[in-house]
């Protein structure tokens, strides 16, 4: 029997519902507009369309936008003057700079350059730390919108063996370090995970995959997982977004793999929207944080 679909572009829409009516009551409450500012440098398509998307969320949800368009020449001192004005800019909640950057920018330099309560994209050192020790400040996007449709669905986590093939500062290390944890926003059942990272000086990976209670790929490149490398019913989450010819992949081989997992979420369609739906519910945090303050 094929998988449940696990389906992100759904829940996403229900998720912004709720944020839209949050939001509006903080505005009502404080008289403050959440505003998120992105930056964005040079004409790369994927990070065009991307940034669009942002935009379109924040006026579903309510939040103002504020789009900075860099051209490809921008150097390091400019970008990281512009994070400092908007470090300091008290209409400004959440800041975040679309990557890639250009390969003369260190990302690391600009990355730390944002205030950490700014961090909606929470890759911060200090917000990571704060991750690690149990105790967020912000859940980083993507791996909130695995752990968000995996209590939607009620999949369990806690005991469960997830195997988590990648291991970027994005993705796989913070949702391993996420799924480890004693608890999380959602109750211990969705944490409490053994966890086993996969890289790509991982030997044998078919072996330790098709060990997994939990499979997430994470690895950009399109199609990896067969229905080989899947534990007959498992959980099949795939971050991977390929573009190809025959338009966006995943990195799981969706229709073979559907005829052996028990649950699989598809691309288009399953992370990636609740990603956007997480980087609002990021923004709006912020806002309240600094209302707080
Ligand atoms: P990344 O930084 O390139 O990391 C890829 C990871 O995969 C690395 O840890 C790499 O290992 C590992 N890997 C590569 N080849 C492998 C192999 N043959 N066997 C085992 N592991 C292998 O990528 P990322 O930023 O995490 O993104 C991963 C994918 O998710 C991409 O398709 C990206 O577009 C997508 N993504 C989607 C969303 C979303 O919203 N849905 C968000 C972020 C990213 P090493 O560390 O050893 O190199």
């Amino acid at each position: 029997m094929a998988a449940e679909l696990l389906d992100g572009k759904a829940f996403s829409r229900e998720l912004a519902k709720q944020l839209a009516t949050d939001v509006k009551e903080f505005v009502k409450e404080k008289g403050i507009v959440p505003t998120l500012a992105a930056v964005l440098i040079g004409e790369d398509p994927a990070s065009q369309v991307y940034v669009r998307n942002k935009e379109r969320a924040c006026k579903k949800a309510g939040i103002k936008s504020l789009i900075y368009r860099l051209p490809d020449d921008t150097q390091e001192q400019e970008l990281l003057a512009l994070v400092h004005q908007l470090n300091d800019d008290q209409q400004v909640h959440g800041i975040l700079v679309q990557l890639p950057l250009p390969r003369d920018i260190c990302e690391t330099k600009i990355l730390d350059s944002i205030a950490p309560f700014k961090d909606v994209d929470a890759f911060h050192p200090e917000n990571v730390g704060l991750l690690s020790q149990g105790r967020p400040r912000f859940l980083p996007c993507t791996p909130h919108g695995v752990q968000q449709i995996l209590h939607r669905y009620n999949l369990g986590v806690s005991g469960k063996h997830v195997v988590v093939v990648g291991r970027s500062e994005i993705v796989g290390k913070p949702l391993s370090l996420m799924l480890v944890q004693r608890d999380s926003a959602f109750g211990a059942e969705r944490a409490n995970a053994t966890v086993t990272i996969c890289h790509s000086r991982t030997t044998n990976l078919g072996d330790i995959t098709r060990q997994a209670d939990i499979l997430v790929a994470a690895i950009g490149k399109p199609k990896f997982i067969t229905s080989k490398m899947v534990k007959p019913g498992a959980v099949v989450i795939d971050v991977g977004i390929n573009r190809t010819e025959a338009g966006l992949v995943g990195d799981v081989d969706f229709s073979a793999v559907r005829e052996v997992a028990g649950h699989i979420t598809p691309v288009p369609g399953g992370i990636g929207p609740l990603t956007i739906a997480m980087l609002m519910r990021n923004t709006f945090t912020a806002a309240r944080l600094q209302s707080d303050a």
